[in-house]
């Protein structure tokens, strides 16, 4: 039988889900303390969850909006209650990931919610920010690409499909702090202590996509773990960069060199004609997906753990041709 066929009460799916959960511990260093759930309903859920679980009444929470996505976020909030906005850089066209110091946090805020790599704008936060109030993540575009510091977040959750496998389960990793505080009575599938307490096993959950999520996570730990993933990552994104860099103007980089995203290198090129000419150019040398969000134009190359290096250098040449020839 595949894990299609087989029932997820079985002791065979138990032990499928339960190395991946012990191998994601391994990959993040997630403590003793923290709850490590396998969803469904993709991060975009998560934005309703959080917001459902912790955002109680009469309280206000924080969200730090770098992007498309965190300001989605904010929208599922403000359904379940108030939202305030320290930082949205939307007027700039989102190249910012500011340093938390220089915001004007609520002290009192329920939690603050902000995202590690703005998957469109290309705008990434480069370190974990410290908080005094609990601090909740969407890391679905950049997780497992270095290190975190578990202890810093109340909170965090991922989507599966960009650096961990397949689309369909999306990963949430909660304080038993947190999971204490979440709010009284919610619809069972919307409650994370209910799937904390069945072992992400409350309705029958993406088995598939759980056993190949474990996969991903056996061939990270069995390449050197997050250390050798984060180092792909700075070697791949810094050859894009660079191309960019050195092109004395021909390629503008969309984000400001510090809040670069190693995940997602956004750039454009001097007018809408050469970026058309160089999508199609690439897509016929096999450099395929690069024309950039509607909303940014321009080239987005995405370049997540799967991503090899070997393509970041044909794209790194291509860039210097397209350039000399135009
Ligand atoms: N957050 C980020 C940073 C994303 O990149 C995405 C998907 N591209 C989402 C949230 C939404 O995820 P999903 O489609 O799994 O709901």
């Amino acid at each position: 039988m595949s894990v299609m066929e087989m029932s997820h009460r079985s002791s065979e799916f138990e032990q499928i889900i339960g190395e991946a959960e012990r191998d994601l511990r391994e990959l993040l260093k997630i403590p003793n303390n923290y709850r490590v759930l396998f969803l469904q309903g993709g991060a975009s859920l998560q934005f309703t969850m959080v917001a459902k679980s912790f955002l109680g009444e009469g309280r206000s929470a924080d969200y730090v909006v770098t992007g498309a996505w965190g300001k989605k976020a904010v929208e599922s909030a403000q359904i379940e209650g108030k939202v305030r906005i320290p930082f949205d850089d939307k007027a700039a066209g989102y190249r910012t990931a500011p340093a938390f110091e220089s915001l004007d946090l609520d002290p009192q805020a329920a939690y603050i919610h902000f995202t590690s790599n703005e998957t469109i704008q290309g705008v990434e936060f480069a370190s974990d920010p410290d908080t005094d109030a609990p601090l909740f993540c969407d890391m679905s575009s950049d997780i497992l690409s270095r290190p975190v510091d578990v202890y810093r977040y109340s909170g965090i959750y991922a989507g599966s499909q960009k650096n961990m496998g397949p689309a369909g389960v999306t990963v949430a990793i909660l304080s038993d702090e947190a999971l204490e505080r979440v709010a009284g009575n919610l619809p069972p599938m919307l409650d994370y202590r209910i799937h904390a307490k069945n072992g992400s096993l409350y309705n029958t959950p993406c088995t598939w996509a759980i056993y190949v999520t474990g996969l991903v996570y056996k061939h990270l730990l069995k390449l050197g773990g997050i250390e050798a993933a984060a180092a792909g990552a700075k070697q791949k994104s810094e050859q894009l960069y660079a191309a960019v860099d050195g092109s004395g103007g021909f390629y503008k980089g969309h984000t400001e060199p510090d809040s670069r995203s190693r995940m997602n290198v956004v750039f454009t090129l001097p007018n809408s004609e050469l970026t058309s000419k160089f999508v199609a150019q690439a897509e016929a040398e096999g450099l395929s997906g690069l024309a950039g969000h509607r909303s940014v134009g321009g080239i987005r190359a995405s370049i997540y753990n799967a991503f090899p290096v070997k393509g970041c250098e044909a794209l790194a040449t291509f860039m210097k041709d397209f350039q000399a020839k135009n």
